[in-house]
């Protein structure tokens, strides 16, 4: 853990609310360093450790926050991405490699959620949230097969990037079929709202850098859908919420923090590409940032939606 202030971190506020969000003498920690390409947070209460994929290195890594360690939690890890934490505590992690969604039980068996679409294998998915009712949603472009970087080259068996719903009977639905590369989502603190980010801007100049809203139904059914937010510094990849509703959004110059209706509230400057942040602690009170090779954290005076306690 390094305590003096790092070169290219700070907080730079854009409307006057960000600052009530810091703590004053804040600053950003760098945890760790040594990855090639840092997504998926994820943090596990109980064990008070910190789960995060590294994925050309093809590995998930643990940071352990009782004495700041870190330590291979899976490899090989078919090349996973984004992960989450359902409401009974257990991992549920994107695989490119493998191109399925897979939930860790409490024994550490592996159980397959998802891995296709009316009989055609899923592209690659991305990013993954859970909501209190057990079904799991998640993001699937096409960015794990593409090339042999970050999982392997392969065909693309549906001719689009969707982002589907799994009911907790196994049914496995397309929720939005109206994006190009469905990347980050996650649901305002009541559920009733789906926030998705559109990276298609990576393969396409003029392609989407947004986040978009989604109104959810009793049943799932997502209506709305318009932009709120478009990316200033590069895409936003993964985000995750506040108690407020406010967005904490990745970004290519650190994290933007965006209020419910998608106003730039500020930044935390992060000297890497950022991909993906999970709120984390005892009082989840805590951001912790995928920068790259490095994983970082600042604390924060708000608390984020726990994934585990509804
Ligand atoms: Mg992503």
């Amino acid at each position: 853990m390094t305590f003096g202030v790092i070169e290219g971190t700070g907080f730079e506020t854009v409307e006057p609310e960000f600052g009530g969000l810091l703590t004053g003498h804040g600053r950003v920690e760098r945890l760790w360093t040594g990855a090639r390409w840092s997504e998926g947070p994820a943090w596990f209460a109980a064990g008070r450790y910190l789960v995060w994929s590294d994925i050309p290195n093809n590995r998930m890594l643990r940071w352990d926050e009782t004495d700041g360690s870190v330590s291979i939690f899976r490899d090989p890890a078919n090349n996973s991405n984004g992960n989450t934490v359902d409401p009974q505590g257990r991992l549920v992690t994107c695989e490119h490699l493998t191109r399925r969604v897979t939930r860790t039980e409490h024994d550490g068996t592996v159980t397959v959620l998802a891995d296709a679409h009316e009989g055609r294998r899923l592209n690659s998915p991305n990013d993954v949230v859970v909501r209190a009712d057990g079904s799991v949603w998640f993001s699937d472009p096409s960015y794990g097969i593409m090339t042999d970087y970050e999982g392997v080259r392969q065909e693309q068996e549906i001719d689009a990037c969707h982002v589907y719903r799994i009911d907790p009977d196994g049914t496995v639905t397309i929720a939005a079929d109206d994006y190009v590369k469905p990347n980050g989502l996650a649901f305002s603190p009541d559920q009733r709202t789906l926030y998705v980010a559109d990276t298609g801007a990576s393969h396409d100049p003029d392609g989407p850098r947004h986040i978009r809203r989604h109104a959810v139904a009793e049943d799932g059914t997502l209506s709305g859908g318009e932009v709120i937010a478009e990316c200033t510094a590069g895409l936003f990849d993964g985000f995750r919420l506040d108690t407020a509703g406010r967005i904490w959004s990745s970004a290519a110059d650190g994290v933007h923090c965006l209020s419910p209706d998608g106003t730039l509230l500020g930044k935390i400057h992060i000297p890497e590409i950022v991909a993906n942040v999970c709120f984390g602690g005892p009082k989840m009170n805590r951001l912790f940032i995928c920068g790259t090779t490095s994983l970082y954290s600042a604390y924060l005076t708000v608390n984020g939606v726990p994934p585990y306690r509804r």
